[in-house]
């Protein structure tokens, strides 16, 4: 076994049908009893039925959280955290609103509380992000991991799902970039196998009956796991790809993971081969790539990026950015192979 380090990351995980429940006896051993709930404007109505659950320890609902944190809301919402002297903050959703609580946890030191209702995995990790004139920043800060995280499959039943399905993914591809990290080690690589096999098996079950809650359970959990290996790992070419996608055409996030995941395991699987085998044995298929791709079309979803609306035009300019930034990757990546994948996701081919 090669040697490794792991860094585990502090923090309490309550997992479970109706586990919501048990939010205000979490937050009650937290030791804070003033909390606002943050959610998206679509998630408002549900943002004040777990503000009621809270009773007198909840203070309102700030119902703004938008993809990829504006500067602008973050200011918003920290003014009005002061305003309302929370000392805590609940973020009931998905990236988007977890991502709004780590701006606020950045800036203000309070601690989290992260009810996931998407797979995206945010809440498993120290990484921020904020936006403004169309930049994305993006740093580390053990400040903004929520202090605790409760799973409660019974709050995705409502999660569109060509949602669930494309989020699914999102989690997928950290799975498959934790496996060949330069900073990969053996619990990860259990749990990121884990994770892909739960995925995969859930996302088919969850089209068929979106309500089915032991597909539901599955799809959390396999995000749980995912989102932990995104935490201790360092991503490469796939999210590389999908970050310069997403800041240069306002992409949506996890449609393009969805796309451009494939396309990368076909180019980078051949040059990481204990990635391979363990994705492998977790798909049950000699070509992961392959397996992803076709599960993806089986499932419906969108299939190029063309489709998503990045103009062709674009492609240059993915190309340009992802060889101005260095990043780790088990392959070298050459402006040429850069072009025929980018081409290839952005027209849909098939993997090659
Ligand atoms: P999202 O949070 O924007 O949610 C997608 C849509 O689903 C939204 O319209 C939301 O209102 C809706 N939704 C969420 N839960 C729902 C539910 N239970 N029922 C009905 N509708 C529901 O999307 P996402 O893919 O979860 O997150 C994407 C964002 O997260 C991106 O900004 C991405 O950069 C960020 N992200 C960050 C990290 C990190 O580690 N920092 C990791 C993954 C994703």
């Amino acid at each position: 076994m090669q040697p490794f380090s792991y860094d585990a990351l502090p923090m309490r995980v309550r997992f479970g049908e109706k586990a919501l429940e048990q939010l205000p006896g979490e937050l009650e051993e937290l030791g804070v009893s003033r909390t606002v709930v943050l959610t998206t404007p679509r998630e408002q109505a549900f943002g004040e039925q777990v503000d009621e659950l809270l009773g007198p320890v909840g203070l309102g609902v700030y119902p703004h959280a938008a993809m990829h944190v504006p500067v602008s809301t973050a200011d918003a919402a920290c003014a009005y955290i002061a305003e309302v002297g929370a000392d805590s903050v609940v973020c009931l959703g998905g990236g988007s609103t977890v991502g709004l609580g780590k701006a606020v946890a950045l800036r203000t030191g309070l601690p989290i509380i992260a009810v996931p209702t998407t797979y995206a995995g945010s809440e498993m990790t120290p990484v921020w992000g904020l936006t403004e004139d169309g930049i994305k920043r993006t740093g580390r800060d053990r400040r903004v991991l929520p202090t605790s995280v409760i799973y409660d499959p019974t709050l995705s039943t409502g999660l569109p799902v060509e949602v669930s399905v494309t989020s699914g993914f999102n989690a997928i591809a950290h799975a498959v970039e934790g496996l060949y990290a330069p900073d990969a080690s053996p619990i990860i690589s259990l749990m990121a196998a884990e994770g892909v096999a739960h995925m995969l098996t859930a996302l088919p079950a969850i089209v068929a009956d979106p309500a089915d809650l032991q597909a539901r359970s599955d799809a959390l959990y396999a995000a749980w796991l995912c989102g932990a290996v995104l935490g201790a790992t360092t991503m490469g070419l796939h999210h590389k790809l999908c970050h310069i996608l997403g800041g240069t055409f306002d992409l949506p996030h996890a449609d393009t993971h969805s796309v451009v995941l494939p396309y990368v395991m076909a180019f980078n699987l051949s040059a990481a081969p204990a990635a391979d085998d363990a994705l492998v044995r977790a798909t049950g298929t000699d070509s992961p790539a392959t397996l992803v791709r076709e599960l993806e079309q089986s499932l419906g979803i969108v299939g190029s990026l063309a489709e998503l609306g990045m103009p062709e035009s674009g492609i240059d300019e993915v190309i340009r950015q992802a060889l101005a930034a260095p990043y780790s990757n088990p392959r070298q990546v050459t402006e040429a192979d850069l072009r025929t994948l980018v081409t290839a996701a952005f027209t849909g081919s098939p993997i090659g």
